[in-house]
């Protein structure tokens, strides 16, 4: 897929060590090849550290949310999109393995991934090229101008992550689709309950955003047990570690496994043009 100049907008040249655009922008492409579209990176917007990548990484190649995968999965095969955007897609561990079941289905879908966080994008970039999958540009780059063209792309991943519903409107066809998943409302719920004297559950919002009409809607939900290292993983990696008292996070260290509930809302929505 071709990147867009985040300067000037007109459309990047993959070379061999950069990207560039013909007004002579020029972009590095970092050693493990991803590109850094980000013309001023805020203090305040980080993304997630590497502790945290590395933890989402360990625990999702662990398996435990496979039947998010499989969801995700049937869904692109059904609707099977030759261009395609993942944004905030982390360390690729859905990406690379939907392009990759796309592939191997027949559809030369070609594929970029956008998240804030570099250290997030170089394992993604690994792990592309540890499975061998081609036609994938990884670009850290914000949520709110993606450097894609407008109408450029057939479908839009969004996991676990926000959405900006003009943005996503302007880079999809008009009859494009964005796929997404949230939280339901008990997920990792036995997880909440070992930290949290009072635990909260979700409040999933399964409609579609301003501009969107819902075409489908799935509830995912079951339990895993977690064992060992993958259990401080989770914890990890989710938004509770920073907001876990040490008294409250010490319980959870001394647990050697967990049975919890798992939820996931996914829901396919198409640009609604009318
Ligand atoms: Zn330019």
């Amino acid at each position: 897929m071709r990147l867009r100049c985040p300067i000037c907008g007109m459309p990047l040249t993959r070379e061999p060590k950069r990207y560039l655009c013909e007004n002579g922008h020029s972009f590095d492409r970092a050693k493990s090849d991803y590109v850094n579209l980000l013309r001023r990176q805020s203090s305040r917007v980080r993304g997630d550290d590497p502790a945290m990548v590395a933890a989402r990484r360990e625990f999702l190649d662990a398996g435990y949310y496979m039947p998010l995968l499989e969801g995700l999965k049937e869904i692109l095969l059904r609707y099977r999109p030759e261009v395609l955007a993942d944004i905030g897609c982390g360390e690729g561990w859905y990406s690379c393995q939907l392009v990759s079941a796309l592939h191997q289905n027949g559809v030369d879908t070609v594929f970029a991934g956008f998240d804030i966080s570099a250290d997030a994008l170089r394992y993604a970039a690994n792990r592309m090229k540890r499975m061998g999958v081609s036609d994938m540009d990884w670009a850290v780059a914000s949520i709110n101008r993606l450097p894609l063209a407008d109408g450029s792309c057939d479908a839009l991943l969004s996991i676990f992550a926000p959405v900006e519903a003009d943005e996503f409107a302007r880079i999809l066809k008009p009859d494009g689709i964005l796929v997404r998943a949230i939280p339901l409302e008990r997920h990792l719920w036995q997880l909440k309950e070992a930290v949290y004297p009072k635990p909260y559950e979700n409040r999933p919002v399964l409609e579609a955003p301003d501009g969107f009409a819902i075409e489908s809607v799935r509830r995912i939900e079951t339990t895993v047990t977690v064992t060992g290292d993958a259990l401080k993983n989770l914890f990890a990696m989710t938004p509770y570690v920073r907001k876990t008292s040490p008294a409250d996070a010490a319980k959870l260290a001394e647990m050697v496994s967990l049975t919890t509930e798992l939820g996931f809302g996914l829901m396919v929505c198409r640009k609604d043009c009318g």
